[in-house]
C-alpha cells in the first residue's frame, strides 16, 4: 500500500470540505448546471462499476466547473424498496415477514442510518466533487411527500389505476414487479409433446411447461393449419374446434379454440393455454373470456391435486414422471431456452392475478419516443435502446409491490361502497394503514392501502427531489444532464421522462450520458462468481486519481475489462507530474509571473502547441469526450512537455542570458499549470496537491478546481483536425524529431547525452529552422550548424 497517496489524497479531501470547494450557491454567478446525481442503493461497499460510472460523471462536473458554470451536483441514496429489504433481512438475520410492519421498518432506517456515513465515505474518497450537504435518501420525509404526492397527481389526471389482474410475479419477494425489472436467464429445459386427444383422436400438444397441465383451460390452434381440420367434427360446422380436447393424466375437457395466434410451426401447432404461463396465454385468456384456474399460490405453492404444496420446479419433476409411468408422453426433446428471471433475486416469473396500481404508458409510446429525441444523448446510439424498450412495451407500469419498506400507496379504499379517498396534500407524508378514517359517501369504514410504491416510482422523481433541496427557484427542471449506466436505460431513464412529462410536459434534462459497466477478462463481474474487484482496495493501493485515470480510458458508453496495468499507467502518469513538477519549481523557486517583453522563438511555438491541445481538449471535454481529451493531454504532458520542451528549456535555465531565461521560465510556469488546469478534472488529487505547493502563491483561486478554465487563444493559428500539418506546428515537430535523432545516435555510438557534434541539416530543414538554430544548438550539444545534402551528426573530438 503506497501510504504516502492515501495520506495526501486524505488531506486534500478535509481541505476541500474545510474551503467548502464544491458547495452549490444559488446566488453565485454562472448559468445552473444541474446534474441529476444517480443515488446508489446502500450496501456495503461501493463496487467497481461505480466507480468506473461515478468518475465519469465526475470528469463533466468538474471541467462545467472550470468553464465558469454554477455545478448543482447534488448527492443521493436510494434507500427505498427490495435491495435495502433484503439487505437489512441479511444484516440483522431477519424476515420480515415474520415482524410487524412499523417494526421492520424502524430496523431499515436505523440500519441504513449506522451504514450510510461510511457507503456515502467511498464516494468522497474517490474525489466524487458533489455537494455532499445537498443530500437526499428516497425514503427520506421529503422524498415521500414528493413520491406521494406524484401519486395523487396522477391519480387525478386519470392515469393511475387499479385492476385485478395476470401481473408479473416474483414468488421468492412475492410481489408484482415491472416488465422493467426482468432479466433474461439461459436454461436447460425438455421440450415435451403430451398426449392430449379429441373425440377418439389423438392430439399431441407440446409445451415446456407441465406442471402447468392442470391450469390449462383451452387448445389453441391456428384456422388455417391443415393438420386440424378434423376438429370441426362431424357435423357440417365451418368451424374448427367443435369437439373438445381431454387433458392428459387430469382427464378432464377443454375446449379447442381457432386462433390464429396459434404459431403453425412451433411443436405440433396445437398449444396449451394455462392460467397462466405468460403473458401471451393471459391475454389469449382475456381474449375468449374463459376462466382462469390459478394453481398456485403467492409463494409459488401448489394449492391443489397431486402436487399440492410442492414448489413449482418439485412440481414439473412430479408431473413428468407420472406422465412417464402413464405414457403420455409422444416425445421429449432436450432444449436451451431464455426464462425471464426477476433481476432482484434471479427467479424465474410467474404470472399471478392480484389486484395492483398501473400508470398508463402504453397508451403514450409515441410521446415517449419523440421525447427521447428531443434529449441529446451521450453516446448518441444509447437513444437506439431507449427507443427498442419503449417499442417493446406490453404492459402499463405497474407502481404497486406487495412489501413492507416502502413508500405507501397514499390512498383509503371503503369497503362498503369501494370509493376511493385521497389525502390532503398538506399531511403527505402518510402511512394511511394508520389512520383510521370513514367513507365520505357512505361513511363506512375505509382501509389504508397496505401496498407501497416500487422504488423506481421514486427515483424516477429525482429531478423533482433535487431541485426541491435548493428550496429555490433557480435550480428549475429541465436540469442540464442525467448521468446513469446502461442496463438502468429502461427503467431509470424511461420511468424519469414519463413522470416529467405526465406531471408538467417537460423534459426532466437536455442531456444524458451513459456509462458502460466493468468487466474482468470479459466477464461481467459477480459476487457468486467471484471476480469483484473492490475499488477500496485498488485506492488504497494506487490512489484515487489512479483508478479515476484507468476509468477515463474507455469511451463513454463502452464496457471496459478492470486491467491492473491501465491502473498502473494512471499511477506513473502522477509520479511523472510530480517530477516533472519539482523539476520545474526548483530553478522556478521565487518565480513571479510575469510575460517577459520578449520571448525565445521556441518558447512561443511550444505555447502554441499547448494552445492547441487547450482547443482540442475542451472541444473534446464539452462533447462529453473525456477519454479523447485524456489522451490530447496525456500527449501534450509526456511526449511534448517532459520528453522535448523540458530539454530545450533546460540549457537556458541553466546557462541563458536573463531574457533567455526569463522566456523559459514563463513557458514552464504557463503550461505546466495548463498541463495541471486539463488534467484536473481527471485526477483532481495530484493536481491539487502541486497547485497548492506550488502556484497558489501566485494564482489567486483557493483550489485549483474553481480555478478557471485555460482558454485557447483564438488569435493563434488553430485547426482541429489537421494543425499537425500546419506550418508552424510542423516546424515544432521537426525540432523535436532532430532532437531524438541526435540522441538516439550518441546512444548508439554510446557517447553521452551532452557529447559536442557537428550537426548538418538538409537545405529545407536548415532553412526552416533558421530562427530555432541557437536552441538547437544548446539542446544538442552542437557546436556548430552546417547546410549540407543530408541530414548528419558528426562527434567533436
Ligand atoms: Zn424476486
Ligand atoms: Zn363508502
Amino acid at each position: 500500500m503506497d501510504g504516502e497517496i492515501r495520506n495526501y489524497e486524505k488531506e486534500i479531501l478535509d481541505y476541500w470540505a474545510k474551503e467548502k470547494i464544491y458547495k452549490f450557491d444559488p446566488k453565485k454567478k454562472g448559468k445552473v448546471y444541474g446534474i441529476d446525481t444517480p443515488p446508489p442503493t446502500v450496501s456495503g461497499d461501493m463496487h467497481v462499476g461505480h466507480a468506473f460510472s461515478y468518475s465519469q460523471q465526475d470528469f463533466i462536473a468538474r471541467f462545467r466547473r472550470m468553464m465558469g458554470e454554477n455545478v448543482f451536483y447534488p448527492f443521493g441514496t436510494d434507500d427505498n424498496g427490495l435491495p435495502t429489504e433484503r439487505l437489512v433481512e441479511k444484516l440483522n438475520s431477519i424476515k420480515s415477514r415474520n415482524m410487524p410492519r412499523g417494526e421492520f421498518i424502524d430496523q431499515c432506517l436505523w440500519t441504513l442510518r449506522k451504514i450510510t456515513p461510511d457507503f456515502v465515505q467511498q464516494w468522497k474518497n474517490l474525489g466524487i466533487s458533489a455537494d455532499y450537504d445537498m443530500f437526499y435518501s428516497t425514503i427520506d420525509k421529503n422524498s415521500r411527500k414528493i413520491s406521494q404526492k406524484s401519486f395523487i397527481d396522477l391519480y387525478k389526471k386519470g392515469l393511475i389505476y387499479k385492476k385485478d389482474f395476470p401481473t408479473i410475479w416474483c414468488v421468492e419477494c412475492q410481489t408484482a414487479i415491472a416488465q422493467a425489472e426482468l432479466e433474461d436467464k439461459e436454461e436447460k429445459s425438455l421440450f415435451l409433446t403430451l398426449k392430449f386427444s379429441a373425440g377418439g383422436t389423438d392430439l399431441p400438444v407440446s409445451t415446456t411447461r407441465p406442471e402447468l397441465l392442470s391450469a390449462c383451460v383451452a387448445i389453441f390452434v391456428n384456422p388455417k393449419d391443415k393438420r386440424y381440420q378434423w376438429t370441426k367434427g362431424k357435423g357440417n360446422s365451418s368451424k374448427l374446434g367443435q369437439v373438445k380436447a381431454k387433458v392428459p393424466l387430469f382427464g378432464w375437457e377443454v375446449p379447442i379454440i381457432a386462433d390464429e395466434s396459434a404459431d403453425m410451426k412451433k411443436g405440433t401447432g396445437a398449444m396449451m393455454v394455462c392460467s397462466y404461463g405468460d403473458k401471451y396465454d393471459a391475454e389469449a385468456i382475456r381474449r375468449h373470456n374463459l376462466v382462469p384456474k390459478i394453481i398456485f399460490n403467492y409463494d409459488g405453492t401448489l394449492n391443489s391435486g397431486i402436487c399440492k404444496g410442492m414448489k413449482i420446479k418439485d412440481a414439473r419433476k412430479k408431473i413428468i414422471d407420472e406422465l412417464r409411468t402413464k405414457n403420455l408422453i409422444v416425445k421429449e426433446e432436450p432444449i436451451v431456452h431464455a426464462l425471464n428471471v426477476h433481476d432482484k433475486c434471479g427467479t424465474e416469473i410467474e404470472f399471478l392475478p392480484t389486484e395492483q396500481w398501473f400508470i398508463k404508458i402504453l397508451d403514450k409510446k409515441k410521446e415517449w419516443i419523440s421525447l427521447g429525441k428531443k434529449i441529446k444523448w451521450y453516446p448518441e446510439y444509447m437513444r437506439k435502446r431507449y427507443e427498442s424498450w419503449v417499442n417493446g412495451l406490453d404492459w402499463d407500469w405497474t407502481i404497486s409491490r406487495d412489501r413492507y419498506f416502502g413508500i405507501p400507496i397514499p390512498v383509503w379504499e371503503c369497503k362498503s361502497c369501494g370509493e376511493i379517498i385521497l389525502p390532503d396534500e398538506r399531511e403527505l407524508p402518510i402511512d394511511p394503514t394508520n389512520i383510521k378514517i370513514t367513507c365520505p359517501v357512505c361513511k363506512a369504514e375505509a382501509v389504508g392501502e397496505t401496498k407501497v410504491l416500487d422504488t423506481w416510482a421514486t427515483s424516477s422523481l429525482t429531478p423533482q427531489i433535487i431541485s426541491s433541496l435548493v428550496g429555490s427557484k433557480k435550480i428549475k427542471i429541465p436540469h442540464s444532464l442525467r448521468a446513469q449506466a446502461h442496463e438502468i436505460i429502461r427503467t431509470w431513464t424511461f420511468y424519469t421522462i414519463v413522470k416529467s412529462y405526465l406531471h408538467e410536459k417537460k423534459l426532466p434534462w437536455n442531456n444524458i450520458m451513459i456509462s458502460g459497466f466493468v468487466t474482468l477478462h470479459g466477464e461481467k463481474m459477480s459476487k457468486s462468481k467471484g471476480n469483484v474487484i473492490n475499488p477500496n482496495d485498488v485506492m488504497d493501493k494506487y490512489g484515487a486519481d489512479a483508478l479515476r485515470f484507468w476509468a477515463s480510458g474507455s469511451k463513454l458508453g463502452e464496457n471496459m475489462d478492470y486491467r491492473e496495468e491501465d491502473v498502473l499507467a494512471g499511477k506513473k502518469f502522477i509520479t511523472k507530474l510530480k517530477n516533472a513538477s519539482n523539476f520545474v519549481f526548483m530553478n522556478l523557486k521565487d518565480y513571479k509571473p510575469k510575460k517577459p517583453k520578449k520571448m525565445e522563438k521556441i518558447d512561443e511555438l511550444f505555447l502554441k502547441i499547448v494552445n492547441n491541445c487547450v482547443f482540442t481538449a475542451t472541444s473534446r471535454f464539452e462533447g462529453y469526450d473525456y477519454s479523447k481529451a485524456k489522451s490530447n493531454i496525456d500527449e501534450l504532458f509526456w511526449k511534448f512537455f517532459c520528453d522535448n520542451y523540458l530539454e530545450i528549456a533546460k540549457w537556458r535555465v541553466y546557462n541563458g542570458s536573463k531574457q533567455e531565461k526569463e522566456s523559459a521560465f514563463y513557458t514552464l510556469y504557463q503550461s505546466l499549470l495548463t498541463i495541471l488546469k486539463l488534467i484536473a478534472p481527471i485526477m483532481p488529487f495530484i493536481t491539487e496537491e502541486l497547485y497548492q505547493k506550488y502556484y497558489r502563491k501566485n494564482e489567486k483561486d483557493k483550489s485549483i478546481h474553481i480555478s478557471k478554465w485555460p482558454e485557447y487563444n483564438k488569435k493563434q493559428e488553430l485547426a482541429e483536425g489537421n494543425w499537425r500539418e500546419l506550418g508552424w506546428a510542423n516546424r515544432f515537430f521537426v525540432f523535436t524529431d532532430l532532437i531524438s535523432k541526435v540522441r538516439s545516435k550518441k546512444t548508439e555510438d554510446k557517447k553521452p547525452l551532452n557529447f559536442p557534434v557537428v550537426l548538418t541539416l538538409d537545405k529545407k530543414t536548415y532553412n526552416s529552422l533558421k530562427e530555432f538554430h541557437q536552441d538547437l544548438k544548446n539542446v544538442t550539444n552542437a557546436k556548430e550548424i552546417k547546410e549540407g545534402k543530408e541530414f548528419k551528426v558528426e562527434f567533436v573530438d
